[in-house]
């Protein structure tokens, strides 16, 4: 596609975009009366309209009918959950028995790694990602004491070649090759939350079955921002937050899927509570645990009705977009515009200044692009906050866009880089 750098031609973009009416479905931060163009979606998506109307009818609920809303009324809470998995099925590729959602991310990393990481013999090693996210990181350590091992024997962490910001794909196969019958669980990131690579999820899964190894994945920066195949890709487990790509508000709940073909493993772990038992037996509140089948089978705790209602007010406006292809369509030319006016703006200032650490390969990326700034990042940074461009900071010297598709335009990104070229004019 061939880009120009003007105003007319962001516009004459956004007219031809067929979801260009999704912005008005959200709320945008202000300041100083004018709404932020809102790069951010990728730590905390902005707020649907209808949250409110969604929290509100619940609410109206709980005061009506207190404790019979868990069976009565229009949409009873006892079942609240179902409406959302089927939403949530085709977002990520999967079956809605195969999603569930529940509790918060890192905990339901815990819960899953309690049912797929089995080390038993020399097969105990955990694959993952070099700088994964530090909660990942964390939770990872922590499993791999609780089973007994030593972390630095444990976990292989795959690195990129010196130099480099992002993996190459062959260097993780080779990881899992390499360490082979050693392996436990594979488990990576889909998206990268520093750098924004997405990884060939299809290959590292099947390179991990080869290796005999289970294979999971943390979609928190991949759910609702790249379209996925979890059931088709054979995927073992994954688990991700909604709030970043999913809009559904400050520690909105997560959600899990489990592989069918685990469905009848009645040897597998878990960490059980009563919402796991079997749907239709549950109040007879009997002793000995028996899972739900699917992943419904991983509930702890009753339904979270209030944190469920936003992220269904999300997932009716993925619905309206038609899911997830529309919506990678746009987000591939949003981000290679993002691309190019970047580009535009280094060759203004016959320097690279702002490096992308991204990787410039389409098929490896998702909406997000990370910025290293040469000089004055911090400044510059500020400087766009100031002019109502609200991007994401990371130490030292990374600035974060990322142009969503539900909600940014082409003129979003057009004068972002307006704003980018004149404040480097001025800070140098
Ligand atoms: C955002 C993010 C988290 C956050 O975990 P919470 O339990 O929701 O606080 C964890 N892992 C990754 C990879 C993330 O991007």
């Amino acid at each position: 596609m061939i880009f120009e750098n003007n105003l007319a031609f962001a516009r004459q973009m956004d007219q031809q975009d067929p979801l260009r009416e999704l912005r008005n479905e959200f709320l945008f931060p202000q300041q100083n009366g004018k709404p932020f163009i809102y790069l951010c979606g990728n730590s905390l998506g902005l707020q649907p309209k209808t949250a409110k109307h969604h929290i509100d009818e619940q609410l109206s609920n709980w005061h009506n009918l207190a404790v019979e809303g868990w069976f009565e009324g229009k949409s009873p809470w006892m079942f609240y959950h179902k409406r959302l998995k089927e939403l949530i099925a085709p977002i990520v590729g999967a079956n809605p028995q195969e999603v569930s959602p529940m509790n918060t991310l890192t905990v339901n990393l815990h819960l899953l790694m309690v049912s797929f990481y089995r080390p038993s013999g020399k097969r105990f090693k955990i694959i993952m990602e070099a700088g994964a996210f530090p909660s990942d990181q964390y939770a990872i350590e922590s499993q791999v004491r609780y089973h007994g091992y030593d972390p630095k024997e444990a976990i292989i962490e795959v690195a990129p070649k010196a130099g480099e910001h992002t993996l190459r794909t062959a260097d993780i196969l080779a990881a899992i090759a390499d360490q082979g019958d050693e392996i436990a669980l594979v488990l990576f990131g889909g998206v990268n939350y520093f750098t924004g690579q997405w990884y060939d999820m299809p290959a590292i899964t099947k390179a991990g079955h080869t290796a005999g190894a289970i294979v999971g994945f943390d979609l928190a920066h991949a759910a609702g921002n790249v379209p996925l195949q979890l059931h088709n890709w054979d995927v073992d487990f994954a688990c991700w937050c909604s709030y970043k790509y999913q809009n559904s508000g400050p520690g909105g709940i997560s959600a899990i899927f489990v592989h069918e073909k685990h469905f009848e493993d009645k040897a597998m772990n878990r960490f059980a509570g009563w919402w796991g038992y079997q749907e239709q037996e549950r109040f007879k509140m009997a002793k000995g645990f028996v899972p739900e089948v699917g992943a419904d089978g991983w509930q702890v705790s009753c339904t979270q009705v209030i944190p469920m209602s936003l992220y269904y007010a999300s997932l009716r406006i993925f619905e309206k977009a038609g899911f997830i292809e529309p919506l990678r369509e746009k987000s591939k030319k949003l981000t290679a515009y993002l691309f190019y006016v970047i580009d535009q703006v280094n060759k203004s200032l016959g320097e690279v200044q702002y490096q992308i650490i991204t990787p410039a390969t389409e098929a490896d990326r998702g909406a997000q692009v990370s910025i290293v700034a040469k000089h004055n990042a911090k400044e510059v940074f500020n400087a766009l906050m100031l002019n109502n461009i609200l991007g994401d900071w990371r130490e030292p010297n990374v600035i974060r866009l990322s142009p969503v598709p539900l909600y940014n335009s082409f003129e979003d990104v057009f004068i972002t880089g307006e704003h980018l070229m004149k404040i480097s004019k001025e800070l140098v």
